[in-house]
């Protein structure tokens, strides 16, 4: 678990377009917090350069007390999950959670009791001898969470990750989403365009508005005050 503090954050892509202009943000540990504002807004661009996916414009990004500018993915402990589940499709759910602890060197006995846990966790202990296009896109996108959490990073980073199921599931990957949190206590950003999505999962919720900052608040002080 870890800060994240983004300081005077800017990112210009070629071409100029200023996506993110000026990002003072604080992430407290264990928090979770939702970047949320209309399509085009940076939501995006800001995640990526936390997770190291972009480069940075101007201004410093830090994990824990180190400055991460420079640091490849890698190197910052984070896990990520996107809205395309990304799964191994040749592996089965097992071997996908266990994928990268298998590449960091955990020992068989260690790699099975950590899945078995995550496995639990997201409801997905009957399903681990299966392959991912064997699952509903629910379970697939459990699977992607499972295999970012296994490991215990850092930090733990969300691009719009429901966005690709229907409205019932969405609704009950929210609630699985805020039991894996209050479980784990990682620290969490996740980014959405749905703000009733924001203002449920967030701890508190960064409104985003043409590349800078509108709002940081709890959900009950945005509601109350908009
Ligand atoms: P959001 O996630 O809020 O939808 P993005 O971070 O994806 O917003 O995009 C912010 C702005 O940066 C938009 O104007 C978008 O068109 C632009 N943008 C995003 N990615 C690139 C890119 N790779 N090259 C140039 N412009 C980009
Ligand atoms: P690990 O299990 O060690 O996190 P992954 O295979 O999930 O490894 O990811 C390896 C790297 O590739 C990470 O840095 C992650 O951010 C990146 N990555 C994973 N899926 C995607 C994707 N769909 N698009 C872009 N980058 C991805």
């Amino acid at each position: 678990m870890a800060r994240i503090a983004l300081e005077s954050v800017d990112k210009v892509y070629a071409g100029g377009v200023k996506a993110v202009d000026g990002l003072d943000l604080e992430i407290a540990d264990g928090e979770f917090m939702v970047l949320v504002g209309p399509s085009g807004c940076g939501k995006s661009t800001a995640l990526r350069m936390i997770a190291g996916l972009e480069e940075i414009s101007g201004g410093t990004v830090s994990i824990g007390e180190r400055v991460v500018n420079d640091l490849a993915p890698k190197d910052r402990d984070i896990a990520m999950v996107f809205q395309n589940y990304a799964l191994y499709p040749h592996m089965t759910v097992e071997q996908n959670l266990a994928f990268g602890l298998k590449l960091r060197g955990v020992s068989k006995e260690d790699r099975r009791k950590k899945v078995l846990e995550a496995a639990k966790m997201l409801g997905l202990e009957q399903f681990l001898d299966r392959k991912p296009a064997a699952l509903s896109g629910g379970q697939r996108q459990r699977v992607a969470m499972g295999r970012a959490i296994v490991r215990q990073p850092q930090a733990f980073l969300m691009d719009e990750p429901l966005s690709n199921l229907d409205a019932k599931l969405r609704v009950s990957m929210r609630a699985s989403l805020s039991q894996l949190h209050a479980s784990l206590g990682v620290t969490t950003v996740y980014v959405t365009h749905d703000q009733v999505e924001a203002m449920t999962l967030g701890t508190r919720v960064c409104v985003l508005r043409e590349g800078k900052l509108q709002q940081v608040d709890t959900p009950q002080r945005l509601f109350d005050h908009p």
